[in-house]
């Protein structure tokens, strides 16, 4: 910067140029999608004032007549997590895409390549991670679920860094909100006819061994004759209106190394010992 161009103009110029200098820097780069999240977050209380029932009149702390107020409450809490992979990037380019209001995609934390973990929502707000889709009998995933997105193209492995970064995350979430451990799953497995995420290089074993979603100790050698896989997928959760769907996505999480909508005799072996030792 040219300081002597600055030093001929009149004080009122500095003033303004430092003022606009200073202001800039106080805003960051996000300014505006902050401005907007608190914004939201004020809709979001005004609508919840308006809900019937309860019909709460002018403010939280105002109850109708008919109202008899517990004392016993707090937050509603998550009780599912739901993984992702972004499909895009970088992750810079995924803060942007989750902070423009014409997206309408969001998700609680970012978890780029090298470790770096981002919170975009506070866990107790309701992302737009899921969209369409049903896990067991839960049709509302984002209403139960903290969304978290893995930067990755869609192809490409993830990172140990990551990974690691990951399962840090994860320990921290499932011990705040006592998530079990089956309610660790991707967004294919509650989305089967629409998404691939996060893909086959995920590695789901790791997670589980960590006490993050199912996994099998042991691999059963064979499977009765009266064993129904379909049964089966319903018991784990997946949705079973396109059942190709649901084989699909049980494979990508389970599988890996073939995602055919087609179960093998290895498949159900796999998904044998799953429920065997999960849900039997
Ligand atoms: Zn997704």
């Amino acid at each position: 910067m040219n300081y002597e161009l600055i030093k001929g103009r009149t004080p009122g110029f500095l003033f303004i140029l430092v003022c606009l200098l200073a202001s800039g820097c106080a805003r960051g780069p996000y300014s505006f999608s902050k401005k907007i999240y608190r914004k939201q977050l004020k809709a979001e209380y005004k609508q919840l004032k308006r809900m019937d029932p309860p019909q709460l009149e002018d403010s939280l702390l105002t109850l109708p007549s008919n109202f008899i107020p517990t004392t016993n409450f707090n937050l509603r809490k998550p009780n599912f997590v739901v993984i992702h992979h972004t499909a895009q990037n970088s992750c810079e380019q995924t803060y942007r895409t989750f902070t423009l209001q014409r997206t309408q995609v969001s998700a609680h934390y970012v978890v780029c390549k090298d470790g770096t973990v981002t919170q975009m929502l506070h866990d107790q707000l309701r992302a737009w991670h899921g969209g369409r889709g049903k896990w067991g009998h839960v049709t509302d995933m984002n209403s139960v679920s903290i969304g978290i997105e893995l930067d990755n193209n869609g192809y490409e492995p993830f990172s140990p860094l990551q990974i690691n970064s990951l399962l840090v995350l994860l320990d921290s979430l499932k011990t705040k909100y006592r998530i079990p451990a089956s309610n660790f799953i991707g967004h294919a497995d509650m989305a089967p006819t629409r998404k691939q995420d996060p893909n086959a290089h995920f590695p789901w074993k790791t997670l589980a061994s960590h006490g993050f979603g199912l996994w099998y100790d042991n691999l059963q050698d064979t499977v009765p004759s009266d064993f129904d896989p379909m049964t089966a997928l319903r018991l784990i959760g997946y949705d079973l209106s396109d059942p190709h769907a649901a084989i699909k996505a049980f494979k990508l999480h389970f599988v890996q190394r073939d995602t055919s909508p087609a179960l093998t005799a290895y498949d159900k072996r796999v998904l044998y010992s799953l429920v065997q030792e999960h849900f039997f």
